[in-house]
């Protein structure tokens, strides 16, 4: 493995053979995320492929004419010309991995994984998830001096870090950016000394032996597991939602609203998160059509108040989507009438579905006690059915879900733990 300048770059890169270049950062979570696996892969890898490394902030003019507009971002290339699809954001192994296998023979490939070596690390417990309810209970835990290992997926912070504004979480005076309210977390528990293990592929688990695998290769074993994988968003089952994913219809407002300045935006729901994150795409948006199964809104009283007053919003109850179809750049979607049948076409820029969510509980649902609607049941210390495994967070059988609940569910599980544990 190399650092490298732009003024390297045409000798070591585009002169170079087979490279993989990493646009880096300081002060930046999902480049920490990345920098083990870039180092253990150059260990795997690094006698075919040159792994280098550049510092984009001091190689402004170089990123720019590249195009490289976030870090980290992964570049491959081979004699010159880049190749392959750039990675960016939490960066996976198995997405590196994908990449670099596409610049070797197989005969070399087979040779390189027969090196891959499993490899078993042994903890107090284990967090799953690093939303709000897993960073808590990582922090309790680590400044009770319990050894702990925070897994998750993706990187740190959970929905709340895809969230535009919080304004509901005790402490702070001003509205705070969803973001930085969970970067805090994130930093206050790996500051205590918490080990982080994200952006990885949870392949396997199992809670009776309380074992985890991730990445396929590396096995995390505790005495104790702390579940806090929350929730995802539910689909409405309509024609084309699958396929339009990301192509015309989006889970986030934070994400894409900014897309639609100006454009017109269905959003099917009507609960709280429908009505506040379409009070938020109304900022863009000059017009703002919500579909909603029910005569009325679920939502808090006040946040409909504000939506009713908005002058952007078309409110239609009583109606599901059917179809969702593209038009050319439009969106089309068919929504049924509930109570007479009727269908309507509505054309819009694009589409948000805000309907609900479903646990994450796939890959170990199996033995746990769940409720009615698949939620994880656990008792007043956070403990499951299994022993020695909790759960916290919006993945538990619970009335109300915020980031403050999470939180309280979280120093439970870690102080019941601590107690059990010292
Ligand atoms: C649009 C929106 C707006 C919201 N606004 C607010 C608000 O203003 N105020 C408020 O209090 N609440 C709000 N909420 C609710 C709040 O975000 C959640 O209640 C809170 O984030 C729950 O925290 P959690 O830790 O249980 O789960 P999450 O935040 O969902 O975190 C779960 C974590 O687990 C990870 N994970 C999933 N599966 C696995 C796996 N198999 N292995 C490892 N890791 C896994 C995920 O990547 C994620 O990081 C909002 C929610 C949404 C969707």
């Amino acid at each position: 493995m190399k650092e490298i300048n732009s003024i390297q770059f045409d000798l070591e890169v585009l002169q170079g053979g087979k490279v993989i270049l990493d646009f880096y950062s300081t002060e930046c979570p999902p480049c920490e995320a990345l920098s083990s696996k870039f180092e253990d892969l150059s260990k795997l890898y690094g006698n075919d492929i040159k792994f280098l490394k550049i510092y984009r902030q001091q190689n402004r003019d170089l990123a720019e004419k590249l195009g490289v507009k976030s870090s980290p971002t992964l570049l491959f290339f081979d004699e010159g010309k880049e190749i392959g699809q750039r990675l960016t954001g939490g960066i996976k192994r198995s997405d590196i991995i994908h990449n670099l296998d596409l610049m070797l023979p197989d005969d070399r490939l087979k040779e390189i994984k027969s090196k891959i070596k499993p490899s078993v690390s042994e903890y107090d417990v284990i967090v799953l998830g690093a939303g709000p309810g897993g960073l808590t209970a990582g922090l309790y835990l680590c400044q009770a001096k319990i050894n702990t290992v925070l897994i998750d997926i993706a990187l740190p912070g959970g929905q709340v870090s895809t969230t535009h504004e919080v304004s509901n979480y005790p402490g702070f005076i001003e509205p705070q950016a969803g973001y930085l309210l969970s970067h805090n977390m994130s930093e206050q528990t790996k500051l205590c000394g918490t080990v982080y293990k994200f952006a990885v592929d949870v392949t396997k688990v199992d809670l009776e032996k309380k074992e985890i695998v991730i990445d396929e290769f590396e096995t995390v074993r505790a005495k104790k597991i702390i579940i806090a994988t929350g929730t995802t968003p539910n689909r409405t089952g309509a024609t084309g939602e699958k396929e339009l994913k990301g192509k015309g219809i989006s889970y986030c407002a934070t994400c894409d609203a900014k897309y639609f300045d100006n454009k017109e935006v269905v959003v099917i729901g009507g609960g709280n998160s429908a009505v506040e994150e379409s009070d938020f795409i109304s900022r863009f948006a000059s017009k703002v059509t919500i579909v909603h199964q029910f005569e009325k809104f679920t939502a808090n009283k006040k946040a409909q108040e504000k939506l009713f007053a908005n002058p952007k919003m078309n409110f239609i109850f009583n109606c599901e989507p059917r179809v969702f179809e593209k038009d050319g750049d439009k969106m089309v979607t068919e929504i049924e009438n509930l109570i007479t049948g009727e269908k309507t076409k509505l054309v819009s820029d694009g589409v948000f579905i805000f309907i609900g969510m479903k646990p994450n509980i796939e890959l170990f649902k199996d033995n746990l006690k769940l409720d009615q609607w698949g939620y994880i049941i656990s008792d007043e210390n956070m403990q499951t059915s299994i022993s020695d495994i909790y759960a916290v967070g919006d993945v538990t059988s619970k009335k109300y879900r915020q980031i403050t609940t999470a939180v309280a569910d979280g120093t439970i599980a870690a102080m019941a733990i601590a107690k059990e544990l010292n």
